[in-house]
């Protein structure tokens, strides 16, 4: 039995909202869902790990939710006559994070994962409830590091680092143990066998034990894949959940097609490392990537949408269904994809880049940027039309701006009219056979690096703003040559295919490409991975829920 009587004290102020009593009429329509239970003092009625969970209303009595652990129970919480137990995972399907069981006998209503889905699609205002009860308790949890994951490791090791990202990233709660500061550490190395060279090491459930295991070994031992069918061939399958692959799940699910989700790493995509989004419509004070993301995919799957933790690694397209393979082997079916792989923007090879991007480090100038950096000196790095543009319009509002360039000079790279511009702008400083050498800096970027290339010499800037415009690279090598791509690999898509690339690629109907539609009939780009698309998040959620209707139209034809 759980020890302490008192549940851990919550760190957000609503508990009104983490822990809603309903009214008499809102149980009674979700009793109409599900089913009424009578039920033992001790019985459990969800076991951590447990799949598909269901969700219970408490009529009367008290049910607790406990993290088991090797040595003691932690109580979570205590669910009392008019609450609800459940978090995110009942709606993904993933594995329970806690052990629920009855301090009483108690009456219930107990809901299956399906009608959970069914009532939160039907009704808006137990929606509203139950949709911000979960998220609120999975972020709760999130900061308390309650979950079915412990990390042991050091904050010296870059391993230990990428973990943290990664389950950080997939919005997963783990406790983390610091082999230097943990006065614990000891015991558990005792208790699972392991010792200070096997980190970062992360157990599951209490129960297995990995050493330094790769992001897929951990979602495979957390369970993140599952609850998802893998065999049945979807109405539509979306590869990647970037922006505008979650708006493209969001639409899709929405209206009613039974949508897969594949994603490398984690839903948000490049959206996802960018601390704050503030040019992103209807939040005027800016949202970091990552609540964009977990909103966006939470509300995927509030609708039915599934999402596989995988890489698409080849595309069969010789005949329909399509087929995605996967790095495991499997072969995902589909009678329509929307490839939202998006872009991989080049990134300089300096160790600490990632602490500094969006602090300091930016891939795009927009207004947004240039407003931060307004009367400052700042660097741009690269030699292209976008580097060229970006150094031309800073120019106007920052004190000065430095171009650093690998090569000798522009001629080769960048358009003429741009050359002259940066040649006539007396606050732009060309940098040839320059490159960063180190960045360096605290909550932002303050000194930068650089260095000759020629004569070796390095200088040390007071410089706090740098953007890196050295081109994005498609994530469309995995394509298998089955669609016509752009000359710099991005995907060609509706009025961009020329009616001799559709002949070549064997276009095999009368009308053309739909918009967002590549030269294979029923499958579509969008976003950053579409050639010609306008690099925001904004467009590739526009891009994503516009291909939905697409599908539709194909799904009819
Ligand atoms: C640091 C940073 C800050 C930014 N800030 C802003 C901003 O403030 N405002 C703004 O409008 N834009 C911003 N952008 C640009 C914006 O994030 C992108 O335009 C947007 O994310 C593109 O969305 P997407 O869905 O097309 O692609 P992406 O975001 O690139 O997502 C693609 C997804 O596909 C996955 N994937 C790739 N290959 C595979 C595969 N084979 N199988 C399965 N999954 C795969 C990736 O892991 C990724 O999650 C920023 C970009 C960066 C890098």
């Amino acid at each position: 039995m759980a020890e302490p009587t008192t549940p851990l004290p919550l760190t957000a102020s609503r508990a009104d909202q983490i822990f809603p009593t309903l009214t008499p009429a809102q149980i009674r329509r979700i009793a109409a869902h599900g089913r009424a239970r009578s039920v033992r003092t001790g019985e459990v009625l969800v076991e951590q790990g447990d799949k598909s969970i269901p969700l219970f209303v408490v009529i009367s009595g008290e049910l607790e939710a406990v993290r088991p652990s090797c040595a003691h129970e932690t109580l979570i919480t205590i669910v009392r006559p008019g609450q609800f137990t459940g978090e995110v995972n009942t709606l993904s399907g993933r594995r329970a994070l806690a052990r629920i069981r009855a301090r009483q006998p108690s009456e219930v209503i107990e809901l299956a994962r399906q009608e959970v889905l069914g009532l939160v699609q039907s009704d808006g205002e137990l929606s509203q409830i139950l949709m911000r009860a979960f998220i609120l308790r999975r972020a709760e949890l999130f900061t308390q590091g309650i979950g079915d994951a412990t990390l042991v490791g050091s904050n010296h090791s870059a391993d230990t680092l990428r973990i943290k990202e990664f389950l950080t990233r997939n919005g997963h709660p783990y406790t983390y143990i610091d082999v230097e500061r943990d006065a614990d550490v000891e015991h558990l190395f005792e208790h699972f066998h392991v010792s200070v060279a096997d980190i970062p090491v992360v157990i599951c459930r209490g129960e297995t034990v990995l050493r330094n295991p790769t992001n897929q070994e951990i979602a495979d031992c957390l369970g993140f894949n599952q609850a998802v069918d893998q065999a049945h061939a979807r109405d539509l399958v979306i590869v990647g959940a970037g922006p505008a692959g979650l708006a493209a799940a969001v639409y899709g699910a929405s209206e009613g097609l039974d949508v897969l989700l594949l994603e490398t790493y984690s839903p948000g995509g490049q959206a996802g490392s960018s601390s704050r989004i503030e040019n992103y419509l209807g939040f005027p004070s800016g949202i970091s990537g990552n609540n964009l993301a977990a909103r966006a995919y939470i509300q995927a799957q509030k609708f039915g949408a599934e999402m596989l933790l995988a890489k698409g690694t080849r595309l069969t397209c010789d005949r329909k269904p399509y087929v995605v393979e996967l790095e495991n082997g499997s072969r995902i079916p589909a009678r329509a994809i929307v490839i939202a792989t998006g872009a991989d923007y080049r990134k300089l090879a300096i160790e600490n880049l990632a602490k500094f991007e969006g602090i300091g480090i930016y891939y795009g100038a927009t207004f947004v940027e240039a407003q931060v950096c307004k009367g400052e000196e700042v660097i741009v790095v690269g030699g292209g039309n976008s580097a060229g543009q970006a150094a031309v319009f800073l120019s106007e509002s920052t004190k000065h701006v430095f171009v650093l360039i690998r090569s000798a000079g522009l001629a080769d790279t960048m358009s003429r009219y741009l050359i002259r511009r940066i040649e006539q702008t007396p606050n732009i400083t060309l940098m040839p056979l320059t490159e960063i050498a180190a960045l360096a800096g605290g909550d932002h970027l303050e000194r930068v690096t650089w260095r000759n290339n020629q004569t070796g010499r390095t200088e040390e800037k007071n410089i706090r703003h740098v953007f890196v415009m050295t081109g994005a690279v498609p994530n469309t090598t995995w394509l298998n040559g089955c669609l016509v791509l752009d000359s710099k690999g991005f995907i060609k898509t509706g009025p961009e295919l020329s009616a001799e690339e559709l002949n070549t690629a064997n276009w095999p109907l009368t009308r053309r490409p739909y918009l967002l539609e590549t030269s294979l009939p029923g499958i579509f780009a969008s976003g950053d991975v579409r050639g010609g698309n306008i690099k925001r998040v904004a467009s590739a959620v526009g891009e994503g829920s516009i291909a939905i209707s697409f599908v539709h139209q194909l799904l009819r034809d």
